[in-house]
């Protein structure tokens, strides 16, 4: 495992599910984490208090990654206190499952605005931090879901192909920089996200998945650190699948 020391980190939905599990690997690894969360307080203090042991390396700030206004201010405090950072990870995400005949635009509005735009609006703070240091990694969490499609998710997939989309793009106007932007692409992993999921489903999408199991938070933050460590510098544009064989 790569170490991270003196490294700064931005890591958005920290406070719980992979977001919580990234944050607490990076932390292991020495880094500094500017963590984000959206409106679960609870969740974000339980996340510092069990985090007390880092020496004060974790910061939670509450933050709409889909607002303009908040993440330009997020950027401007870390300006501030950092000057740059070094490492992106885009986590934050929702669901809001409907079939697209009977889907309201809210529900549409709301998965695209938080898990592509806040992807965009944060890549576009953290972008203009890196060039001042010609350097950065980013990472981007996407889904199958991008790929292979799923019946109730036309929002979540155009949001998750839309991420991939920009990722391929973006790595084009940043890789001479030695900036690189990739993504992880997570199977079913057993979070809140998808605690809505019935015993009788959770049975049935395990048997879609090749290993039969969905997979635990540290097998995406494993993923995610080697991503954004310097081993993985010849690494962008890329998407990287761990799902079991899905
Ligand atoms: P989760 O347990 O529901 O956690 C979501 C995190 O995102 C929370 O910290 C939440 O903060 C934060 N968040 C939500 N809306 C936000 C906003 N507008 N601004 C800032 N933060 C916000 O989800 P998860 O399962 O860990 O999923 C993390 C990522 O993995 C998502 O992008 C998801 O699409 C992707 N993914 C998950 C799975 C899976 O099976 N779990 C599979 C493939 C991909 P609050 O608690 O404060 O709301």
């Amino acid at each position: 495992m790569q170490n991270f020391t003196g490294q700064k980190v931005v890591i958005s939905g920290a406070s719980r599910g992979i977001g919580k599990a990234i944050t607490l690997a990076f932390l292991e690894q020495g880094a500094t984490v500017i963590g984000i969360y959206g409106g679960n307080k609870e969740a974000a203090a339980i996340m510092l208090e069990e985090c007390s042991r880092f020496d004060n390396r974790l910061q939670l700030h509450q933050c709409d990654v889909a607002n303009p206004l908040q993440v330009e201010n997020f950027f401007k405090q870390i300006e501030e206190e950092f000057d740059t950072i070094d490492i992106l990870i885009n986590n934050a995400g929702i669901r809001r499952d409907k079939l697209l005949a009977m889907m309201d635009e809210e529900s549409w509005q709301q998965v695209i605005d938080i898990n592509l735009t806040g992807t965009f609006l944060m890549c576009r703070s953290a972008v203009l931090l890196m060039l001042k240091q010609k350097y950065g990694r980013i990472v981007n969490i996407t889904s199958p879901v991008a790929n292979l499609g799923f019946a109730g998710q036309t929002n979540y997939g155009a949001s998750k192909a839309g991420q991939i989309g920009l990722t391929r793009s973006l790595c084009k106007e940043t890789a001479r920089k030695k900036i690189t932007v990739n993504c992880v692409s997570p199977g079913f992993i057993d979070t809140e996200l998808i605690a809505d999921l019935t015993p009788e489903q959770v049975k049935e999408y395990k048997k879609i998945v090749p290993m039969r199991r969905f997979g635990k938070v540290e097998e995406i933050a494993a993923a995610v650190l080697f991503l954004a460590s310097k081993d993985a510098a010849y690494i962008t544009g890329s998407v990287l699948d761990v799902n079991g064989g899905l």
